[in-house]
């Protein structure tokens, strides 16, 4: 609650003044709220309050996110590339662990937001507001932003992020030089997309892919209609070759995540596995057809 304070103080109280004064009084508010937020507004890191140590997965790939939420930090060579920001207070955990990595001097030049709920979107206007980020989103993802950040309530208050690049269709965008497929993705909100990109293991490359979103919500037929087309489609792309080998879902339990995280350095990359994505999207599609 009182960091959702702040950040509202800051907002009024900058629209009355110039622009330069505005950004030395950001400035400060920032390194002051940045201070601040070194102890009371972080949730204590603990396993019970869902954190998880963050860990290197691939050359460029590292996971930063909690228990129940994945978020993951692409490396490139001119900057940090956030995908999905988790609930807020826990995004709070986010440059912590950039830090553990020792990936803290390195901007987050964009934060790409999969879909516009509350735990993927939570600490994106967070991020934005440290590092500058560009947010990269759908319009529908950042309207459904918007209403949760309305709806949120306590702790768990965020603001919405500024809608910086609006992803309009199925497209591709070279950041920093590495680049991210974009395809509209629907069914478990309007506006998910879903990421198609390189990851690296000891220098040899690999497609990995997010699914924006699994998972129907409720039980509206032209909504589980859209998720298994959409279902369909990820599928019809992703046995394109090179054939996609790494499955980087949004939610840590739906890529057996840990399982996977606690196999590491025993026998080659145990996250590179055709078997683990396409598993997925039939476990997905089973799911909503049981609706
Ligand atoms: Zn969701």
């Amino acid at each position: 609650m009182a960091h959702f304070e702040l950040h509202r103080s800051k907002i009024n109280s900058s629209n009355a003044v110039g622009n330069d004064v505005k950004k030395i009084i950001l400035g400060l508010l920032v390194s002051a709220s940045a201070l601040a937020s070194s102890n009371k507004d972080v949730p204590t890191m603990s396993g019970k309050n869902g954190y998880v140590e963050p860990f290197q997965m691939f050359d460029n790939v590292y996971y930063i996110g909690d228990k129940w939420v994945s978020s993951y930090a692409i490396d490139t060579d001119n900057g940090l590339v956030i995908i999905d920001t988790l609930d807020y207070p826990y995004s709070r955990w986010i440059p912590i662990n950039l830090k553990k990595l020792g990936l803290a001097g390195k901007p987050i030049t964009h934060i790409l937001i999969t879909h516009g709920h509350s735990d993927h979107v939570g600490g994106a206007q967070l991020l934005q507001e440290m590092y500058g980020s560009k947010v990269v989103m759908t319009k529908s993802a950042h309207n459904l932003a918007i209403q949760q950040s309305n709806k949120s309530k306590g702790d768990n208050a965020f603001l919405p992020p500024a809608l910086d690049i609006e992803i309009k269709n199925d497209s591709s965008m070279v950041i920093n030089g590495h680049e991210f497929k974009f395809y509209l993705t629907p069914g478990h909100t309007e506006g998910d997309f879903s990421l198609d990109f390189t990851v690296e293991d000891k220098g040899i490359e690999y497609r990995a892919f997010v699914v924006g979103g699994h998972s129907v919500d409720g039980k509206d037929p032209k909504m589980i209609d859209q998720f298994l087309s959409s279902m369909e489609k990820i599928r019809k792309i992703s046995l394109q070759p090179p054939i996609v080998k790494v499955n980087l879902s949004n939610h840590p339990h739906k890529n057996y995540l840990f399982e996977n995280r606690d196999k590491l350095g025993t026998r080659g990359n145990p996250f590179i596995s055709e078997t683990n994505f396409f598993m997925f999207l039939k476990q997905q599609e089973h799911l909503a057809k049981k609706k």
